[in-house]
C-alpha cells in the first residue's frame, strides 16, 4: 500500500491529511493509498527522508515549514521551478531516487480565475511563499481548468514586490524576476497577493501592509495565501470593494492537487479536497 504524508515541525495543525485523504477517496484509491502526517525535527530530517526513500513504503511526501529548503538540498533531481525558488514542497521516491518539485508555484497560478494574467502584480512579502509566488507570476504557466476541464494558461505578470524589510524585497525580486517597490500604488495593480504572514494571528492588514480599504477595486484579483481566520480582514475589504478574491485554502487545495497528480497520475476532485480542507 503506497504511503504518502506531510512532513513538518510542528505538523499537527496541517490540513493536508484530511484534504488529501478526501482526494484519495474521491479517486477510489482510499483502500490502496494512505496519507498521514510525520512530525520530524530539523536534526532528524535528512536521515528520516533518506530512510523513507530507501524503504519503498512511501511513494512521496509533502514538505512544510521548516524543511522546504532542506528537502530541495536532498533531491537527486528537481524541477526548474523548485531550483529557481530554492525550496521543494513535494518529494517523490522512485527507484531509490528523490525527485523534488515546488507545487506552491503552480498552486497559486491554478487558484487564479481562469484565463487571466499578463497584467501588473503586487506581491506583499519576501519569505519562502513569496519566492514561489514571484517565480510563478513572473513566468506564468498552467492555470485552472476551464468549464470543459481543459487546462488554461496564465500569462506572465509584471511583478512588483513590497516587503516590511525592504532589503529582502530587493534581493528576492532581483533574483526571481520582479522589481522591489517601497510605496506601491495598490489600485493600479491587476493582482495583489499577500504572501506575508500578516493575518495569521488576526493582525490588522491595514496596520502592517501598504494597503488601505481604498486599495481595492472591481476588476482586480486579490489573493491572501494566509489561511488564518476566514475570511481574512484583507479579503473581506477586497470583496466589499468589488474585487475578485481567492483565499489561502484554495491555493492549498490547488498545490495539493498538483502533488497528488505527480504521485498517482490522476487528477483529483478539487471539490472533495475543498470540503476536506475546510473541515479540518
Ligand atoms: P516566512 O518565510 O517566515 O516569511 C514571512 C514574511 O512575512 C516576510 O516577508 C516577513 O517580512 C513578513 N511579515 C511577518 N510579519 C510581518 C508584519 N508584522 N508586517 C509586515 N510583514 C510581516 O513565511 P512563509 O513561509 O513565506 O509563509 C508566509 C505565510 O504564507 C504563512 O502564513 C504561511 O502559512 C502561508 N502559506 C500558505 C500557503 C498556501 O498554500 N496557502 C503556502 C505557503 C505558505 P520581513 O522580511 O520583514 O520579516
Amino acid at each position: 500500500m503506497p504511503g504518502l504524508a506531510v512532513v513538518g515541525h510542528p505538523v499537527a495543525h496541517s490540513r493536508s491529511p484530511e484534504m488529501q485523504t478526501a482526494a484519495l477517496a474521491g479517486l477510489g484509491l482510499a483502500g490502496e493509498w494512505t496519507y498521514g502526517a510525520l512530525d520530524v525535527a530539523p536534526e532528524d530530517f535528512e536521515a528520516t527522508i533518506a530512510e523513507l526513500a530507501a524503504a519503498g513504503e512511501y511513494a512521496g511526501v509533502n514538505i512544510t515549514v521548516p524543511h522546504k529548503e532542506a528537502a530541495l538540498a536532498m533531491a537527486d533531481e528537481a524541477t526548474e521551478g523548485a531550483r529557481a525558488i530554492g525550496a521543494a514542497n513535494t518529494l517523490t521516491f522512485r527507484d531509490g531516487q528523490i525527485l523534488a518539485a515546488n507545487t506552491d508555484a503552480g498552486g497559486l497560478l491554478r487558484s487564479l480565475p481562469a484565463g487571466g494574467g499578463g497584467g501588473r502584480a503586487l506581491i506583499l512579502g519576501a519569505g519562502g511563499a513569496a519566492r514561489a509566488a514571484i517565480w510563478a507570476l513572473a513566468h506564468g504557466g498552467e492555470g485552472a481548468p476551464d468549464e470543459e476541464g481543459e487546462p488554461t494558461v496564465v500569462r506572465a505578470f509584471d511583478v512588483d514586490v513590497w516587503n516590511r524589510t525592504a532589503a529582502r524585497a530587493e534581493a528576492v525580486a532581483g533574483e526571481l524576476g520582479g522589481r522591489a517597490v517601497e510605496e506601491p500604488d495598490a489600485p493600479g495593480y491587476d493582482l495583489i497577493v499577500n504572501t506575508s504572514s500578516v493575518g495569521l494571528h488576526g493582525e490588522d492588514p491595514f496596520a502592517h501592509l501598504p494597503l488601505a480599504e481604498e486599495s481595492f477595486r472591481p476588476g482586480q484579483v486579490v489573493v491572501d495565501i494566509v489561511y488564518g481566520p476566514q475570511p481574512s480582514a484583507l479579503l473581506a475589504a477586497a470583496e466589499a470593494a468589488g474585487a475578485t478574491t481567492v483565499d489561502g485554502l484554495e491555493m492549498l487545495v490547488q498545490q495539493g492537487a498538483i502533488s497528488l497528480r505527480i504521485w498517482t497520475g490522476e487528477e483529483p476532485s478539487l471539490d472533495a479536497m475543498r470540503v476536506g480542507a475546510r473541515r479540518s
